[in-house]
């Protein structure tokens, strides 16, 4: 049985064909660690015309979700299984944005039902009444929440222990925070340090000396440092510099000077 089986509402059915069928979000299916269902919205309709939008109260551009087949859509899904096993995730972007941590504390659920929105939005009483939270996946506006379901539904999958061919890929990515962070109020998230492959040179530009050196101790802190340059020239707003470790403080002083 999948230990997480996530269930999408969308107009769109179709687009999630490519997307979910490559690389490690394919390979957890084929396992059968995770289940992917996508749902039709239109049908959770009960008129001829299978209506899923109407205009808005009020006056306006643009065509808005009604509530009603999506509330008959969740319905359905968990007659299947218990509601408080899953979590119902509106996407949106006028919700809390996600994050590494987010997408791990999703990790742990047996089922996560995923609502896409179209045109203008969704009725708010889906927001209001039927979900558990709404989540962004960035401040930005997507025609659809199609795209935003998909990148959660990576993220998310990736976390699940046994996905990754090799945990310990996981260990110095981006946003993990790393152990030299623990017992931190707020840790400061690092992000990965800068790899490098053959040729030894290209077009002039030689891979770094440490790296060559065969000496792991040289290689450990010199990965380290540049993660921290890294965040600090392009993420500065990740690092608490006062909750680093005093050997990152050491480490980044020295590439300040
Ligand atoms: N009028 C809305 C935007 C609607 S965009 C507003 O200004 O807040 C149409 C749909 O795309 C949304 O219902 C949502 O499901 C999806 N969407 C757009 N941007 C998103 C984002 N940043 N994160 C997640 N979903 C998004």
């Amino acid at each position: 049985m999948s230990l997480l089986v996530f269930d999408v509402i969308t107009i769109f059915p179709r687009f999630f064909e490519g997307p979910l069928s490559f690389g490690i979000v394919n390979q957890a299916q084929k396992k059968g660690t995770i289940g992917i269902q996508i749902h039709d919205l239109r049908e959770f309709t009960t008129d001829r015309h299978k209506t899923v939008d109407d205009r808005p109260f009020g006056g306006g551009e643009g065509m808005v979700l009604k509530p009603e087949p999506i509330f008959e859509a969740v319905e359905r899904i968990y007659s299947r299984q218990l509601r408080r096993e899953g979590r119902v995730i509106l996407l949106t972007p006028q919700g809390r944005r996600l994050s590494q941590q987010i997408a791990k504390d999703l990790s742990t659920f047996r089922q996560i039902t995923l609502i896409c929105g179209r045109y203008e939005g969704v009725d708010e009483r889906v927001a209001e009444f039927l979900v558990d939270e709404e989540i962004s996946i960035g401040d930005y506006v997507l025609s659809g929440g199609e795209l935003a379901a998909c990148v959660l539904i990576d993220s998310v999958t990736r976390l699940i222990p046994g996905v990754l061919n090799n945990e310990r890929s996981r260990v110095n990515e981006s946003f993990g925070g790393t152990s030299e962070d623990v017992g931190s109020p707020t840790p400061s998230l690092v992000l990965d340090f800068p790899q490098y492959t053959r040729p030894e040179s290209f077009a002039g530009h030689r891979v770094p000396e440490p790296l060559l050196s065969g000496n792991h101790e040289k290689i450990r802190l010199w990965r380290r440092r540049k993660a921290l340059e890294k965040t600090l020239k392009n993420r500065p707003d990740l690092l608490q510099y006062a909750s680093l470790s005093e050997p990152d403080r050491r480490l980044l002083n020295d590439s300040l000077e």
